[in-house]
């Protein structure tokens, strides 16, 4: 059995919705299906969720929330009306979006999570009424009724481990159930909601609970690209990767899906597909734990940027005891947060995100390691990407590093830091981000030209 959840763009619109029935009808396989809010119908429009922010920006500041409950009832309706539902359904809807302006604002912790759960909480409803009209015998179950029972931070929802038993219960149910993303319910019964993109979390959590044989997750790409499509043109699918190198890629920003709905499905051995609901008949791309074909050495190139570098170095600093610990010590106690650590026999340069960084932590750090640490050198480098060549048959290759430092140089960029962990998982190679984007295409073509 496998568990089915669409996203935002797949269940913008009526016609995305047809789409989504056809891709349950027919598979009865598929027994779960998980939904997000209804999503942008094009580049200008305003997602559910988003609108229901605003909604609730304006109720809490007290102002006329007419217009919000209007337009969020109208996306709703459109769709039950070009659906031909019952208007029956709609009355339900209407009536728990303008409920939402009768919740107390007062000592209420979890108001913000009661209305952006509103948007998958309806559209669950909405298109289990849908499914029963057009030949599925579906059921809404509320994530309550589901057995989602979560952590009481609001915007941060964690699944109890207490949960997966009742959620295992679902797999007993004989109709297609529908379940809305994104929230999950505290001990005491407050709506918790995970944080944004969460949908793709419920998602995960429930195959592992049903144990299900595979999550397919649909979105609006034909799976996860091995370069970003900005970047390279028509770059290729990537047919399958492995949960690690899945979690190297989402690191240096590659966001098909949500960075926590990895885990849950990780730790009950399902196997995840990320698929297309414009092109449900492209394979997309698997996540699964050990790869099941030859795959190439190299699945993936990734780049992020806004990194900084704080760069130090000490005559016969490998001779010194605790220097490593006392460095980290300090950015520990300005709060701050590093990624990485090369090194070399006198130097030391720790790579960290800019949002970690104020001038005035910047000025701190540098005073710190001069007159405490009594460095030789120490200053701080901005402006920097990080570019990840991944995947985990790099173990078994020789000369990868080579290829990639060749394209690089043919190129004329300058390799500033390069480290590979002991897992071999990926490379890592830090260049000055003005350079991001010819380094990406150059190490494309280098490890991909056979690809195309
Ligand atoms: N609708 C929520 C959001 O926009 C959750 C989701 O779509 O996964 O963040």
């Amino acid at each position: 059995m496998k568990v089915v959840k669409f996203g935002g763009s797949s269940l913008a619109s009526a016609t995305q919705l047809e789409k989504v029935l056809q891709i349950v009808k027919e598979d009865p396989e598929r027994r779960f299906v998980v939904v997000s809010a209804p999503g942008k119908r094009n580049e200008q429009d305003t997602k559910v969720t988003d609108a229901l922010i605003r909604y609730y920006r304006d109720y809490v500041e007290e102002n006329d929330v007419t217009s919000h409950q209007e337009w969020i009832i109208e996306r709703y309706s459109d769709m039950v009306k070009e659906l031909n539902l019952k208007p029956s359904i709609i009355e339900k809807i209407s009536k728990s979006i303008l409920k939402l302006a009768t919740l107390p604002i007062e000592d209420n912790d979890f108001l913000y999570d009661a209305f952006l759960a509103a948007g998958e909480n309806n559209n669950a409803k909405l298109i289990a009424a849908y499914f029963n009209q057009n030949g599925i015998a579906a059921r809404y179950v509320h994530p309550k009724e589901a057995g989602m029972i979560v952590s009481s931070e609001p915007g941060n929802a964690q699944i109890l481990p207490g949960s997966y038993d009742k959620i295992e219960e679902l797999a007993n149910a004989q109709e297609v159930l529908v379940i809305p993303g994104f929230f999950g319910v505290t001990q005491d019964g407050q709506i918790c909601t995970f944080s944004r993109g969460g949908s793709d979390i419920t998602g995960s959590i429930i195959a592992a609970g049903v144990k299900a044989d595979l999550y397919e997750n649909f979105t609006d790409v034909d799976g996860i690209f091995a370069a970003h499509p900005g970047i390279i043109a028509h770059p290729h699918s990537i047919p399958e990767l492995t949960y690690r190198e899945m979690r190297e890629l989402a690191y240096a920003g590659f966001s098909v899906l949500h960075d926590e709905a990895l885990i849950p499905a990780y730790r009950g051995k399902i196997p995840l597909v990320i698929k297309n609901t414009n092109n449900p008949s492209h394979p997309g791309t698997r996540i699964v734990l050990q790869h099941t074909t030859q795959a190439l050495p190299v699945v993936g190139i990734a780049a992020d940027s806004h990194f900084t570098s704080i760069n130090m170095s000490k005559y016969l600093m490998n001779r010194e005891v605790g220097f490593g610990r006392k460095v980290l010590q300090i950015l520990e106690d300005l709060n701050i947060r590093w990624e990485h650590m090369p090194t070399g026999i006198d130097d030391l340069s720790l790579i960290l995100r800019d949002r970690e960084l104020t001038p005035i932590k910047e000025e701190e750090i540098l005073r710190q390691l001069r007159q405490k640490l009594e460095v030789d050198h120490a200053e701080i480098e901005h402006g920097l990407s990080i570019i990840m060549i991944v995947g985990e048959n790099m173990k078994s290759h020789v000369g990868l590093t080579a290829t990639a430092t060749k394209a690089l140089s043919d190129h004329q960029i300058n390799i500033q830091m390069i480290s590979q962990g002991s897992s071999e998982v990926s490379i890592m190679i830090v260049i000055n981000s003005e350079q991001e984007k010819a380094a990406i295409k150059a190490l494309y073509q280098a490890f991909f030209s056979e690809v195309h």
